[in-house]
């Protein structure tokens, strides 16, 4: 606990590259175990490695922690009270860590260089909140290739701190309370507390997050495919989808949910109730979250969703009232796993050009066009253009084809193609109820059925 009880976390991403699912993970496992207990999300940015940080990577890993709705109390950007929150404005502090420990003799200069001494015959007890209680001796934490033990780099010559001590020394100074990263930091972790002892620092808790694996079983990396959050984003994935699917990596609020938002999270994480089994990323449970979060938003978000989408495919949505966009979508009962699929089966009630393009007569084996001019004659004689609403279309489709003794599916086969395109969609009356006698027509007549 921090010195008012409270607890404090940090995400400490180095900004070398953009924000991708392991560190997105980890940010949100953090965001999680502040939300739940009313403590300090802090963003604190590890920029030692001046060759490859850069303000860029800096942004997008913040964009992408926004887009995923990880809102966080100190950072650079928002400041605080344990500011500078950039490891390169904190140099300082780093260099007066290091000379107490040269004072005390735990450490030694060789040249410009600060070099910890490890010491032997101590025992290193990490109680990691997630993999529980890890013995290792002093003289095994640091070792060479040969097993010899091997001194830890505190300062490099080149005056830069190492991570293994500057985030000691950030993470005390911060007041940081328990220490919530991915488990590739265990092999690290008892250097550090070495280096806390030796400066007579009190440890913060340590808690290390399961590995994420790929469908091969294998450490999730770029080999995987689409690593930033933001490739998500533009496959179609919705923020709260990914929130959602990223905090099932090692964690659930139990009770056999799985789709659940970030207020339920936040209300319902433990952090003692994250499993150390390494869990695995499988692209099939992410798209079922997805689809399931795509079902439950309101009709204006998800149209909004969608919108991009089919601005890409280059559908001319803004030409239709959003009321008639939006019921269009919620016709798709839930059709699509990403919003990109859904606004790919569902370009037809935007514009009639996709029709056109994909339409293949061959594909209907209706009855002789003459029937189909006869029943959408009689239709249009009964309804004219407007006023079409589903259940009437339907009850007079019905009555139609009994009377004239043709099956509805003769009827609706042909006309669910030349309105769509395709063979499989929403009820086709439902449809036309929606689209409206007008364009119906256009659509139909191209087709000579009108
Ligand atoms: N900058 C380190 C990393 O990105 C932080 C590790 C830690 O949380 O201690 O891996």
């Amino acid at each position: 606990m921090g010195a008012d009880g409270k607890v404090r976390v940090r995400f400490a991403p180095s900004p070398t590259g953009a924000l991708h699912i392991g560190g997105a993970h980890t940010a949100l496992f953090n965001w999680l175990w502040a939300r739940r207990t009313g403590g300090s999300f802090i963003l604190r940015i590890e920029d030692t490695d001046r060759e490859r940080s850069t303000a860029e990577y800096e942004r997008t890993i913040m964009d992408g922690m926004r887009w995923l709705g990880l809102d966080w109390d100190e950072g650079p950007d928002k400041g605080g009270d344990h500011g500078p929150y950039r490891q390169s404005e904190r140099m300082d502090g780093y260099r007066e860590a290091a000379m107490a420990l040269v004072r005390s003799d735990r450490a030694y200069m060789d040249g410009r260089a600060v070099i910890f001494r490890v010491p032997s015959g101590e025992n290193i007890l990490l109680d990691d909140v997630i993999y529980g209680a890890i013995n290792v001796a002093s003289e095994k934490s640091s070792v060479n290739q040969d097993g010899s033990v091997k001194d830890i780099v505190l300062i490099k010559s080149d005056g830069m701190p190492t991570y293994n001590f500057a985030v000691v020394v950030d993470d005390h100074s911060m007041g940081v309370t328990c220490v919530i990263r991915g488990e590739d930091h265990i092999a690290n972790t008892p250097k550090q507390i070495l280096i806390y002892r030796a400066l007579g620092w009190e440890t913060p808790q340590f808690a290390h997050l399961p590995m994420i694996l790929g469908s091969d079983k294998k450490k999730l990396s770029k080999r995987h495919g689409a690593t930033s959050v933001f490739e998500y984003s533009d496959m179609g994935y919705l923020p709260d989808a990914v929130f959602n699917f990223l905090a099932l990596l090692g964690w659930t609020p139990g009770g056999g949910v799985e789709i659940f938002g970030r207020e339920l999270a936040a209300r319902a994480f433990e952090l003692s109730n994250v499993t150390k089994k390494p869990a695995v990323f499988d692209t099939d449970k992410l798209n079922y979250v997805n689809q399931e979060h795509l079902k439950a938003m309101s009709p204006a978000a998800r149209r909004e969703a969608v919108e991009p989408f089919w601005r890409d495919l280059g559908l001319r949505y803004e030409r239709h009232p959003r009321e008639y966009t939006e019921n269009a979508l919620t016709l798709m009962g839930g059709r699509g796993r990403t919003t990109r699929e859904l606004a790919e089966y569902s370009d037809y009630f935007v514009d009639f050009e996709p029709v056109k393009s994909r339409y293949d007569a061959s594909e209907t084996d209706g009855p002789h066009r003459g029937t189909l001019r006869e029943f959408f004659g009689a239709l249009y004689d009964k309804f004219g253009t407007s006023g079409w609403e589903a259940a009437k279309l339907e009850e007079f489709a019905r009555e139609w084809c009994g009377e004239n003794g043709v099956s509805l599916k003769e009827i609706a086969m042909p006309m669910r193609l030349a309105l769509s395109g395709r063979k499989v969609s929403p009820g086709v009356f439902e449809m036309a109820g929606l689209m409206g006698g007008e364009e119906c027509r256009a659509r139909l007549s191209y087709y000579q059925f009108v």
